[in-house]
Parts: structure tokens; sequence; C-alpha cells
């Protein structure tokens, strides 16, 4: 007899992430911080190996007035004028869709909870075959099965592969649940161009004549992407949606802001219909209140601020840091051609990843650490997160990396 339910998985969470980050640490405290290239961090790093946290998003948190900390929400989906600029900054006028906002604990709150509300116990969830980890965890934890799609042929995104697993999902149950993490990939780095997105929305549309559809848009790392305002322009796509398509766009402040810690996300709900709409706001309210009632109210209220007070500042700052992440991702990406270390398509956002078999992978990967190189194993492949890692660190570190490679495949 168990304490936990019988149906929940008591396997514990194998977080690949957390333990080699305290490896890192470990070795730079023992071999000094020069010789130790620590890419496994997930957030934004300086040149000087600080954490970013964005001097425009955070005086304006510490100028709030204790009592707006204090407060709670003014209601489950979270304060209107925070729902009000969280539309206009993400969908910036490309969008002209009925739409609802809920308030979520980050960008993870807003994919679990489509996760958790669309889908029965058994059915199945589509995620790519490369992705963030947690998906796979929300999927277990909900009791549903999981198919994945093929993410490129060559350098472009497998459409082929997405529609045969959508279909193959099709022939089990009567609704599709797909997720596409885009713009910035987590951990390819990719992002799907205009016309890939028009050719995932034709086709989903054809499947929404049998099939209810919701497309789940993790757009986790969007205010990095290297065309900024033009990288929001796919929005308009979704404008050619189906009745019988919904679009739920996770949005994260985790990243947008700097604000990992502050726990604040929206699911922005999307669709043709206002019923369609509103029949996933009242299960998705519902959902808020009885799992962490409401959003962190501080860092709602610092998000209106910094759009309506400081807008050029956050801008700026943040700009800053993109083009740094371009700079960081160009020299590793030119070096690895320059040596012929094989990388999935990168385009832009935090992350890197080589391309590999998982058994050379495992190799590869403990080879690294003994050379003092952290990494983060993904599905068929070692993702370096450049977003951590400075320009100095970069330099030359493809080309150690090849090498490295060549021992273990020889
Ligand atoms: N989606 C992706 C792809 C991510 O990588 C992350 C964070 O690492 C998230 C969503 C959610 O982050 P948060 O819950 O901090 O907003």
């Amino acid at each position: 007899m168990s304490f936990v339910k019988e149906s929940v998985s008591q396997k514990p969470i194998v977080d690949t992430v957390f333990t080699i980050v305290k490896k890192a640490k470990e070795d730079k405290a023992k071999s000094g911080e020069d010789v130790v290239v620590d890419a496994t961090i997930g957030s934004l790093y300086d040149e000087e190996g600080k954490l970013v946290a964005l001097d425009s998003v955070f005086s304006s948190l510490k100028n709030l007035d204790n009592r707006v900390l204090a407060a709670y929400a003014a209601s489950f989906t979270g304060n209107e004028d925070f729902k009000d600029r969280v539309y206009q900054w993400v969908l910036d006028g490309n969008s002209h869709l009925h739409h609802e906002i809920i308030a979520t604990p980050g960008g993870t709150g807003a994919v679990a909870m489509t996760i958790q509300e669309c889908l029965e116990a058994g059915q199945t969830v589509i995620l790519p075959e490369i992705a963030w980890g947690s998906y796979n965890l929300m999927a277990q934890m909900n009791n549903l099965q999981i198919a994945t799609y093929a993410l490129f042929e060559e350098d472009h995104f497998n459409i082929e592969s997405f529609k045969h697993t959508c279909q193959m999902v099709m022939a089990q149950q009567n609704k599709l649940v797909v997720v596409i993490n885009d713009p910035c990939h987590n951990p390819t780095g990719y992002s799907l161009n205009k016309e890939e997105w028009n050719e995932v929305i034709a086709f989903l549309n054809e499947c929404s004549q049998t099939h209810s559809v919701v497309l789940l848009n993790d757009i986790a790392y969007i205010d990095y992407a290297y065309g900024q305002k033009q990288a929001k322009e796919y929005f308009s796509v979704f404008d050619q949606i189906s009745d019988n398509i919904v679009v739920i766009v996770a949005f994260s402040l985790s990243k947008s802001m700097t604000s990992y810690g502050l726990r604040c996300g929206a699911a922005i709900i999307m669709g043709q219909r206002e019923e369609a709409v509103q029949e996933l706001k009242i299960v998705f309210e519902k959902d808020a209140r009885a799992t962490w009632s409401n959003i962190n109210n501080g860092a709602m209220a610092t998000f209106v601020d910094v759009m309506d007070h400081h807008l050029k500042a956050y801008d700026q700052e943040r700009l800053h840091y993109v083009a740094l992440l371009k700079e960081r991702s160009d020299i590793f990406v030119k070096e690895a051609k320059e040596v012929g270390l094989k990388h999935y398509p990168y385009k832009e956002g935090f992350f890197v990843t080589l391309s590999m078999d998982n058994e050379t992978r495992d190799k590869y990967h403990e080879a690294l650490m003994e050379n003092h190189i952290y990494t983060v194993k993904v599905n068929l492949g070692i993702r370096v997160a450049v977003c951590s890692l400075s320009v100095d660190k970069i330099k030359g570190l493809a080309k150690k990396m090849k090498e490295i490679l060549d021992t273990v495949e020889s």
C-alpha cells in the first residue's frame, strides 16, 4: 500500500541539469574558475560570470509600495492591467483573434495547465523529439502518452514528421494537443520561418475538420529572438486558424524580464470563436484557483510599470544582451563550422545543441567533464548554454570540443 495515489509514478526526477551544475561548481572550487567551462546554466549571465538581473526591472520592483507587494492579485486570472500589457507586448498588433489571458506562475504554469486540462488520462500529447524536459514530466504526472515529431530534415523544420505524428495520434483519439516551442527553441535554437508556420497552420486546419486541435506555442525565449519585433509577426498566421482550433501561447517573464524567481507568466488563449476561448478560460480559471490561487502581485505590477514607464530603458538594456547573445552564438557556430563540429540548425536563443546519437552523447558528456567542460545531455545531443558563457570562454571552445569528440569516436 502506498501513501500517494496508485496511478502516479514514484520514480524520482532525474534532474540532468542540477546534478551537472553541482559538479561544475565543485570543479571550479578545485581547479579554478579559469580552467572550467560551465555551459550548463540556462539563465542569462554577463561577461563577468554573474546572473543578469535587468536594472530597469528590479528598480521598478523595489520602487513599488510595500502594499502592492503584499496584496493578493485582483482576480484568479490576474490583474486587468497586467493582462492588457501582456497582450500588447506579446502579440504586438499581430493578432485579431478572440482572446483571454490567464496569469500563471511562469511559462511552466501556462504549459502545465494546458497539458493538464486539455487531455484525458491515457490520451497522447504531441511533443518535439528534442525538447525541454518538463514537457515529458507534465505528461507523466497526468498519465498521458507521448508522441514525438522529429524537428529537422536537414537544416529546416521537418513538416513531414510533424504531419505523420499528428495523423498517427488522430487515428487513436478525437483531439490533437500539439506543443511547438518557437521561436528560439530550447535546446536547439531553431525558429520556424513564416512559410513553415503557414504550412503548420494549413495542416492543422485540415486536421481540425475531423478533430479539435489545441496548439500550444511555448514562447519562453521570444524576447531574445534576433529579429525582435519582426520575430512576433508570425502570430498573424494564427489569424488563419479554423473555428475548431485554439492556440494557447505560453509567455514567461522569467527570461523576458530576467525574473526567473518571481514566477510570473501568462497563458494567452486565442481562437476564432468567442465560445471556444471562453470554454478554456472557464476551466483554466478554476485550475488556477485550485492550484496556485493567484499570481505574485508585485511581479505583475512590475511588468505593468516597466511597460508604462520604463519601456525605453528596458528595451535598451535587453537589446544589449540580445546583441551579446548573438556575438557569443556567432563565434561558437562559426568556429564549429570551421572544425566540423556538428550541431542542429541554430538561428537564435540561449542554446546551441550538438547533434549525435545517445550512445556517443553519454561517452562524450563524460569525456567533456574530464576536460573540465560541463554541458547538459538532451535527447540526441549535447546542449551548450551560450547564454551563460562569456565571449572569452566561447572563443576556441568548439575546437576543444571537437578534439574531445574525435577521441570518443575513434
Ligand atoms: N518553456 C521552455 C522551453 C523553457 O526552457 C522554460 C524554462 O526553462 C519554460 C518554458 C518555463 O520557464 P518559467 O516557468 O520559469 O517561465
